[in-house]
């Protein structure tokens, strides 16, 4: 078969489908992330269309909001992070489980967006690691569609059994970036 990792010949092995553990956990994987949806500011309400019917981010296996972190794959941060919302977020993020990944949705949760003040960190990736950055301001809903579907070939390219088998295989890239660091804006 070409491009994929599955192979099937039903007339050599009936009903067997042969193919590698990473490509079934990940495949498992990228069609159930549940987002943990960190609603901040004004792109929240585009993260909420998104979530509605007209653009329908169930069609992606996405739907199943969780509030709370420990049901939840991706931390969806759309919105103004300021330092006071920093270590919750941190503190948040550190609570969902293995594997998680975070999306940055907008210009605020990027970069501090228009905000370079002493109030607003300047960019949510100085405290927990970003997967996958989304432009705009506010971005449209196609657009963390589009993020949400970048996020999902990313997860098929993990070597998910090698993560598995080795405990600190994926070294959590947060511990490194201090919260208290975070603060020495310029
Ligand atoms: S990027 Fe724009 S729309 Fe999104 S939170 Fe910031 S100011 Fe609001």
């Amino acid at each position: 078969m070409q491009n994929t990792n599955v192979a099937y010949d039903s007339k050599v092995e009936g009903e067997i489908i042969v193919t590698q553990a990473d490509a079934v956990i990940n495949w498992i994987r990228k069609h159930s992330v549940w987002p943990m949806p960190m609603g901040l500011a004004c792109c929240a309400i585009e993260l909420m269309a998104a979530g509605a019917s007209r653009f329908d981010i169930s069609r992606f296996g996405m739907e199943v909001m969780r509030f709370s972190p420990r049901q939840a794959d991706c931390m969806i941060v759309s919105g103004t992070v300021t330092y006071k919302m920093a270590e919750v977020i941190r503190r948040i993020y550190e609570q969902m489980a293995e594997p998680k990944w975070v999306v940055a949705m907008g210009a605020c949760a990027s970069t501090g967006g228009m905000y370079r003040s002493y109030a607003t960190l300047q960019g949510v990736d100085r405290i927990i690691p970003v997967d996958v950055y989304v432009s705009g301001c506010p971005p449209r809903p196609e657009a963390l569609l589009d993020a949400m579907i970048k996020l999902q070939d990313k997860i098929g390219r993990e070597r998910s059994v090698k993560n598995l088998t080795a405990r600190n295989a994926k070294p959590a890239k947060a511990e490194n970036l201090a919260l208290a660091g975070a603060g020495k804006e310029s």
